[in-house]
């Protein structure tokens, strides 16, 4: 499954970086996925709930930002945000909304990374 790889992937992430920093816990986690990441937010949202059980990633607040779909028509030369026929997160369909092309690049709406991460450190002077 996608989402779990993926969920897999990010909880690895914020664990390296956290015990790199010498944290305690981590208290939020920030994630962006892009709309054509065919990722399903609130599965990997569970997903990285159930992978983060004793870890310091364990009860954080886990914080999903949703990247708009940007492109560059080949056939009218727009550049921006796209015309998107479904609202599915499995199967987007991308389209000019200047002239309906599909013949597009995709510029923004790939991603899915760990944006920012709230870390908890022992206090140094203890
Ligand atoms: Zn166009």
């Amino acid at each position: 499954m996608h989402e779990l790889s993926m969920a897999d992937a990010i909880v690895k992430t914020a664990v390296d970086v956290a015990e790199k920093n010498d944290a305690q816990k981590i208290i939020e986690i920030t994630i962006e996925i892009g709309g054509l990441a065919l990722l399903n937010p609130e599965q990997l949202k569970f997903m990285i709930e159930v992978l983060s059980e004793d870890t310091l990633l364990e009860g954080a607040k886990i914080v999903i930002e949703e990247i708009p779909i940007e492109i560059e028509c080949k056939s009218c030369s727009y550049e921006g945000p796209a015309g998107e026929e479904e609202l599915d997160h499995y199967m987007p369909i991308v389209k000019c909304p200047e002239c309906d092309d599909v013949s597009i690049n995709i510029i923004k709406g790939r991603e899915c990374n760990v944006k920012n991460i709230k870390i908890e450190k022992e206090d140094e002077d203890a």
